[in-house]
Formats: C-alpha cells, sequence, structure tokens
C-alpha cells in the first residue's frame, strides 16, 4: 500500500514560500520516516513467515514506538532492548500499551546487538533483527518512495538526519528520475559528516547531496534557548508541531539558510516534515521554561 501524504504550504515570515511534505501525517505512532522504514521491512517479515520483530533503540526512540505499533497493527509480537538503565516515560509507555516486551540493556552489551539477538533469541525461528531505527536497504527502498509521490519539480528539498538513512532513500529517489533537485541534509548530531559515508553506503551518487553540519544546537537531543524560542514561533505561526530532537534543527537550518539568502527568490523549496512529535515529551520542562 502507498500513503501519499499531503503537501501543506507554510507561511512563516523569513520563508517566502515553503512546502512541506506532511508525512507527519500518516500516522501518529508509526510516524513520519519511521512509516516508511518499516514498510518494507514488514513485507520482509510476512514473505519469510516471522512473527516477533526484535529491535534497539534509547529511552525516547521514535522507532520503537512505530515498531511497537506497527506490531500490534500487523498481528505480530515484539521486543525492544532499550538502552540504558530501567526507566519509565511516556513514550515507553506507549511501547508497552502496544504490548510490546523491553528488556533494559546496559550501554556496554547494548553496543554488540547481534550479539544481543543471538542470546536471547538465536534459537527462535519466529524472530526478526531489526536494526536500531530501522537502518537497512528495504529502509532505504521505503523512503525513496518520498520522491515518487511529488506532484511536481521542487529545486531544494530539506530533511534532517539522524543515521542518514532517510536521506539515503531521498537521493536514491533523486538519482532514479535523474531530477535537478538538490537534497539538503540537516544532521541532528554533533561531527555529522559522517553522514555522508553512511549515504554512500546505500547510494554512490552524491552530487545532488549537500550537508548542513551546524545546526546540531550542541549535539543529539541537545537543545538551546534559542531552538525553542524557534520551535515556540513557528508552531503558533504555522499551526505545525515541530520536535525538539529533529524537525525543528531541520527547519531553524532552513530559515536561516534563507535569511543569508542562501537561496534565488523564486526557487521551489520541499521540506519534509519526518514526524516524531512524541519527541516534545521529552523535553517538556525545557519547553515550559520558554512557554512561560
Ligand atoms: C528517526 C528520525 C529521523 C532520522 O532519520 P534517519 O533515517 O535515522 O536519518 C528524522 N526525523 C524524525 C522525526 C525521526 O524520528
Amino acid at each position: 500500500m502507498q500513503i501519499f501524504s499531503p503537501i501543506h504550504q507554510v507561511h512563516f515570515t523569513p520563508l517566502n514560500e515553503v512546502f512541506v511534505k506532511r508525512d507527519d501525517l500518516i500516522d501518529p505512532y508509526i510516524s513520519g520516516n519511521k512509516w516508511r522504514k518499516l514498510k518494507y521491512i514488514l513485507a520482509d517479515v510476512k514473505a519469510k513467515g516471522k512473527t516477533h520483530l526484535v529491535t534497539f533503540g534509547g529511552a525516547y526512540s521514535n522507532h520503537l514506538v512505530a515498531t511497537a505499533a506497527a506490531a500490534a497493527r500487523n498481528n505480530l509480537t515484539a521486543t525492544a532492548f532499550v538502552r540504558g538503565e530501567n526507566v519509565t516515560n511516556e513514550m515507553l509507555l506507549i511501547c508497552r500499551l502496544f504490548g510490546m516486551n523491553l528488556i533494559f540493556t546496559d550501554r556496554e552489551q547494548y553496543k554488540n546487538k547481534q550479539a544481543l539477538f543471538d542470546t536471547h533469541f538465536g534459537s527462535a525461528q519466529e524472530a526478526y533483527f531489526i536494526d536500531e531505527g530501522g537502518a537497512s536497504a528495504a529502509a532505504v527502498l521505503g523512503c525513496a518512495e518520498v520522491i515518487e509521490e511529488l506532484p511536481t519539480h521542487f529545486d531544494h528539498i530539506f530533511c534532517a538526519a539522524g543515521t542518514g538513512t532517510t536521506a539515503a532513500g531521498l537521493l536514491k529517489g533523486i538519482n532514479a528520475q535523474s531530477l535537478a533537485t538538490q537534497l539538503h541534509v540537516v544532521p541532528v548530531l554533533k561531527g555529522g559528516s559522517f553522514i555522508k559515508d553512511e549515504i554512500l553506503t546505500y547510494e554512490n551518487n552524491t552530487t545532488k547531496l549537500t550537508l548542513h553540519t551546524d545546526y546540531h544546537f550542541g549535539g543529539y537531543a541537545k537543545t538551546t534557548p534559542e531552538l525553542l524560542q524557534f520551535i515556540k514561533k513557528f508552531t503558533a505561526e504555522t499551526g505545525m508541531l515541530i520536535d525538539p530532537v529533529y524537525t525543528a534543527k531541520m527547519f531553524y537550518a532552513l530559515t536561516d539558510l534563507t535569511q543569508k539568502g542562501h537561496f534565488k527568490k523564486d526557487v521551489k523549496i520541499l521540506a519534509i516534515h519526518t514526524g516524531g512529535l512524541l519527541g516534545i515529551l521529552g523535553m517538556q520542562d525545557q519547553l515550559n521554561a520558554v512557554l512561560r
């Protein structure tokens, strides 16, 4: 099944005319790029007759929520190895409600995912290994479909990157159609130039790729008062929620580059809203502080 998420035009003062591919609207729990990534993974699970999804993530992982919801909807069971000590939070609560079994794993053991899988599920025929964040060639294929859905030409496409799998898929889609579209990738981690190597493992033509590595705001899941103020202003002005970990950094980068005159006046720009809005729940204190 292919879902064509809508494209909305956004009115935000420094951005003249920006279009947003609303993958956040595909599903509230199997959200955005996580839905794209799981699509062909789930097809493979069914083709191989597996019934138990085994995956990995941090305590605020959008991928865990997506996998838990996808398992419940597809009549599968799921286990997640959660990085770090035993905690409770809103996202893990949702995972549990969907029936996911959580195994908290210390950081040292967590590093070797295959060993964890082999130890716990090595002899379980029904178990299916899904890497952290869903990273895989199947995930890249699913993300490439975003490009097939576009009804018109865009000169520039923006997306946020954690592992770079989504960006690799978008680039694959752009290259497959030989589009003259430039892909702008905003890593949300410090030292994000590694994203290019990650993309190269899936797609070797990177002529259409531009990395903007200066918008990490201190690193993964880190924020600054400036970013939090941006979220407040952007959400109130556009009526569209963004999350502090991924999409806020991407929209900030797009806004900043636009203000600095990076783009010609009448170019068409599309931002991919990759979803992940439950990430807001992980930053309530920081966000409340700027809303006072
Ligand atoms: C997971 C996630 C990303 C990062 O995707 P990668 O494929 O790992 O680069 C971006 N945006 C949101 C909202 C996410 O949840």
